[in-house]
């Protein structure tokens, strides 16, 4: 099953009706996160692709299904349903039977699953595309092939970077899991470190 991909049109009406108080900020939107209850502006949503993160408290984010089901409790199916009735667009074919609801249940649930991992293996990997640079003053992304990789990755959002991580996943299964143990490290390191900061009552103008 492939991702379902939203337009920029539908994230825009999706975030008006579930989440009217956000403020644009350059191209995204902030609010407190109604996940958690927080009180600052630690919600950051992308305006573009409708995905999400928390920056501090809960410290979840994911796409606008994630949301959806985060925000209502409802399951996979459900929260489709209600997102189709707010976007005005079917988004999923939907499964005739039993065998094919939870195969397709199973391929969303790992799809998730995945998603995260992926995010978790690009930050690893923007931390390691600095510290190349640093180390190889020569590896530019035309000299040294890696670079180029390693570049993509730290460009690349979405169903791409899933598409991605599944790649080097198959192809390199011990690097790609240390890559995304090292993220989740980092990101949780980010998430504490800003909710710190956040809570001695500093703004924080601008998270990408
Ligand atoms: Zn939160």
């Amino acid at each position: 099953m492939t991702p379902i991909v939203f337009m920029a049109g539908e994230v825009a009406i999706y975030y008006a009706a579930r989440l009217p108080k956000l403020r644009q900020r350059g191209n995204r939107w902030r609010g407190p996160c109604p996940i958690h209850g927080g009180k600052s502006d630690n919600l950051s949503v992308d305006a573009k692709t409708g995905l999400w993160r928390c920056w501090s408290g809960c410290g979840r984010g994911g796409d606008i299904i994630t949301l959806e089901i985060a925000l209502t409790g409802a399951a996979f199916l459900e929260a489709v349903t209600a997102i189709e009735g707010i976007v005005g667009r079917v988004l999923l074919e939907r499964p005739t039977n039993r065998a094919e609801v939870r195969r397709a249940a199973e391929a969303a649930a790992r799809d998730r699953r995945e998603l995260q991992a992926a995010e978790h293996f690009k930050l690893a990997t923007e931390q390691a595309y600095e510290l190349v640079l640093e180390e190889l003053p020569e590896a530019s992304p035309e000299r040294y092939p890696p670079t180029q990789a390693l570049l993509e990755i730290r460009t690349a959002q979405g169903p791409e970077l899933l598409a991605m991580y599944r790649d080097w996943h198959k192809r390199e299964p011990d690097l790609t899991a240390a890559l995304v143990y090292a993220g989740e490290r980092a990101w949780n390191r980010l998430c504490f470190q800003l909710a710190r900061f956040i809570d001695a009552g500093a703004e924080v103008p601008y998270a990408a």
